[in-house]
């Protein structure tokens, strides 16, 4: 089975390696603190992939479907319907083949490629960092430049598969509303790998001071999503450990002393968290690769410190495959993240 990534042992020490160059590098510039260096190359990796299609977008585009991924967001009831509309517009406007993009980088052009990715409905909770960024831009685009000439050697092993992968399913998720999520390039993967590592170096001092855990799990993790008995909770569904096979009982068993949440997508995350939970829980999510970095700002934008680990790859059939298969991640990572 052919997958858009796929980790193996090493990763997790090539990542730890590329985190450290990545930060040595960055304190060349005059960034406040690593998680500034985050957001500069962020800015720098979205200018450089999607700068030509922001420059074009009609102002007009931007707000309706600005609007309708607020809109799906509030009532989720509508989706179908509103994913749609959305998949239709996002595939005539914005989704465009990679086009290198030598536009400067400046405020108003900033403003522009925020207005891109708050279209497309995929960075909302990346956006308030781009916002409130005070930093030089010019920054960002040198850090862009050397994340292009590095990311490759140390994480190029780990998406072989993506430009295959992405060529024989060409036309998949055209008029849908992750049309441009699929279709995403190399180095978003590798932003988000590296982001996830720069992430859990920020977040673990803050984390390892919570005295509540919970460790958050996808959907595809579960022996049969069809047959599951998970309970519905506030922060998630629970786990009523009704089959010795499946993977959420295995981490349940092995963490009692944790608590542990299904969520199966993305946006349902800490809907039901309350004043007590943002000020006493930390988490450890688990998820895709193309999620790392939104979900892990979504959570510290809550208050809520995270930690992340990656699924080895991507398992379900909503986005990615054919059929569902079930999602799995190196234990030994897992247990890292725990240990306090
Ligand atoms: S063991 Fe838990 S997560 Fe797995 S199928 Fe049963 S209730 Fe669902």
């Amino acid at each position: 089975m052919l997958f858009p990534y796929e980790l193996n042992n090493s990763y997790y020490a090539t990542v730890r390696d590329f985190g450290d160059e990545f930060l040595e590098f960055s304190r060349r510039f005059d960034f406040r603190d690593d998680e500034e260096a985050l957001e500069a190359l962020c800015i720098g990796v979205y200018w450089y992939l999607y700068g030509t299609t922001a420059l074009d977008l009609n102002s007009n585009i931007h707000q309706v479907l600005a609007n309708l991924s607020q809109y799906r967001r509030a009532f989720p009831e509508d989706k179908q319907f509103i994913d749609e509309l959305r998949g239709k517009l996002l595939t005539k406007f914005l989704f465009k083949p990679f086009q290198k993009n030598d536009e400067k980088l400046t405020p108003e052009n900033l403003e522009l490629l925020i207005n891109f990715l708050e279209a497309t409905g995929d960075y909302v909770d990346q956006i308030p960092h781009f916002r409130n960024f005070t930093c030089n831009l010019e920054d960002c685009l040198t850090l862009t430049k050397w994340f292009c000439k590095n990311s490759h050697r140390y994480l190029g092993e780990y998406t072989s598969n993506l430009n295959e992968y992405l060529e024989s399913n060409a036309n998949n998720h055209l008029m849908e509303e992750d049309v441009i999520f699929y279709h995403g390039h190399e180095l978003e993967y590798h932003l988000n790998m590296l982001g996830a590592e720069i992430m859990n170096r920020i977040f673990r001092n803050d984390f390892e001071k919570r005295p509540r855990k919970a460790i958050i799990l996808p959907g595809c993790m579960n022996a049969n999503s069809k047959k599951c008995r998970a309970k519905e909770d506030r922060l998630g569904d629970v786990c009523t450990l009704c089959n010795p096979k499946c993977n959420v009982y295995k981490i349940v068993k092995q963490y009692p002393e944790l608590e542990v949440y299904i969520v199966s997508h993305e946006s349902t995350a800490f809907k039901g968290a309350r004043r007590e939970d943002m000020d006493e829980l930390g988490i450890i999510g688990i998820t895709c690769v193309l999620n790392l970095i939104s979900g892990g700002w979504k959570s510290s934008n809550m208050s809520i410190p995270p930690q992340c680990v990656l699924l080895e790859h991507v398992a379900c059939k909503s986005h990615w495959l054919d059929e569902d298969i079930y999602g799995s991640i190196d234990m030994d990572a897992l247990k890292s993240k725990i240990r306090i």
